[in-house]
């Protein structure tokens, strides 16, 4: 995006699309005992095709932001690297980008891990507690078994070592890595692309810079259009989500919820107001300028979906440079998932918990590293983590059977808490954003 679009003011206000939040949240509380009738009926008729009508919507809506995300990540890198006179600093930027990554969700980790041991949501009185324990064995037997199933046939497939995400990153067909939307490969190869594109003898090429500039103007362009349906977006996209989390259980879950939400929110305002203060940032501004985004975040539980309106905030809100918002942003929404970390941990030792196992110190550092490595492989949609606490799991001694149980029950209460470890996710790219634009001496509006 061009300094010339980038510094035009935005909307920033943000209320239709509270309001539309709010009042998706009441319907779906009003239409969840019909998706989930007493007795364990089906949902009637009438509703399943409401909700489907609901999916519709908001599908055309995160198709509408996915559509822009490829070429827009593509021409912003491009165009934010290519118009740099020189290339010193920006492998220092990268560095100070992938401490920063790996830090802040260590952070994550180990302050979910003092709630998960402080709250101990799995126990009562000390002990498992028998009606979460009863609801796993149901779970096992249930029809979200077959759901199970498929996550941990992906598992088994699909294991992102640390090796597996750097083997990733180099695309071998570009046309395909683009196809497929594979983010980390895709931005790979925009930065070569960009740093060749300084250093080819004769500097940079006008004509290819001017097309990448453009290309990001109108992508920028194409974005502030799909956003204008976002208060009836997330109305739709919200309906579903809480119609169909199940109650029945819900009311064990509490504790488990809470720890969840309590070590998320501690993490949020409790931690990365102070890494802004210290990057001299206003947190009370930085909160205010990221409203769209967190509020998207949390809609679409999806980081990936988020980054046109991610990206739009931080330059045009927060006023980082595109150099840095356009590599911080997208890495960040593939790599850096502060939320996610922290709740893989709480997941595993809250099921271990249940189950009555009894993690070593040595098992509890294995989840630490799974938990790290593992929130840098998975992907920013939807219940991606599933997958990643499937792999923890196996790794820290829980069996086939243990683990479906163990899922099953979390599967419940998913969605909900999918949401709000997205809008972590998301909000820790745009602290990184802004400490790191901040550590390389840019004036920002915070
Ligand atoms: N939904 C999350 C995201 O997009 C990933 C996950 O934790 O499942 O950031």
């Amino acid at each position: 995006m061009s300094q010339h679009a980038a510094s035009k003011k935005s909307h920033g206000n943000h209320w239709p699309i509270v309001v539309a939040l709010i009042a998706g949240v009441l319907v779906g509380v009003i239409l969840q005992p019909y998706a989930h009738p007493a007795g364990g009926g089906e949902a009637p008729g009438w509703l399943t095709q409401m909700l489907e009508i609901f999916r519709f919507v908001s599908d055309l809506f995160l198709r509408g932001l996915k559509m822009v995300i490829v070429p827009l990540v593509v021409a912003s890198i491009i165009s934010g690297i290519a118009g740099l006179k020189s290339l010193e600093g920006f492998a220092r930027m990268g560095l100070k980008t992938w401490a920063y990554y790996i830090l802040g969700s260590l952070v994550a980790v180990c302050v979910g891990l003092f709630m998960v041991n402080t709250i101990k949501p799995g126990l009562v009185e000390g002990k498992p507690n028998p009606t979460l324990k009863a609801a796993m064995d149901s779970a096992l037997n249930s029809k979200s078994g077959a759901e199970v199933g498929n996550l941990m046939k992906n598992a088994s497939g699909g294991a992102s070592s640390l090796l597996d995400i750097v083997r990733r990153m180099i695309p071998t067909n570009v046309i395909e890595a683009c196809a497929k939307g594979d983010l980390l490969a895709i931005i790979f190869f925009s930065i070569l692309f960009a740093v060749a594109m300084v250093l080819v003898p004769g500097g940079p090429p006008t004509a290819l810079r001017d097309l990448f500039n453009q290309l990001a103007d109108v992508m920028t362009l194409i974005t502030t259009w799909v956003m204008k349906f976002t208060p009836l977006a997330v109305f739709c996209l919200v309906i579903p989500a809480i119609a169909e989390v199940g109650l029945g259980i819900l009311q064990n879950l509490v504790p488990y919820v809470l720890t969840v939400v309590g070590a998320l929110v501690l993490y949020t305002f409790g931690i990365l107001p102070l890494v802004l203060k210290a990057a001299g940032a206003s947190p009370r501004k930085h909160f205010r300028n990221m409203g769209d985004s967190m509020l998207m975040a949390f809609s679409t539980a999806s980081s990936t979906a988020t980054i046109p309106v991610t990206m739009r905030c931080v330059m045009e809100e927060a006023k980082v440079s595109e150099r840095v918002c356009s590599f911080v942003i997208p890495l960040g929404a593939t790599v850096n998932m502060n939320g996610t970390a922290l709740y893989e941990c709480v997941v595993v030792v809250f099921a271990a918990q249940v189950l009555g196992i009894d993690l070593s110190l040595s098992q509890q550092f294995i989840v630490v590293l799974l938990a790290l490595v593992s929130s840098i492989g998975v992907a920013g949609i939807p219940a991606a983590s599933l997958v990643a606490i499937i792999i923890i799991m196996q790794n820290a001694g829980f069996s086939e059977d243990q683990i479906k149980a163990s899922l099953g029950l979390i599967l419940t209460i998913d969605r909900p808490l999918d949401m709000a470890r997205t809008t972590v996710n998301v909000f820790g790219d745009t602290v990184g954003a802004v400490v790191i634009a901040k550590s390389e001496g840019e004036k920002l509006d915070e």
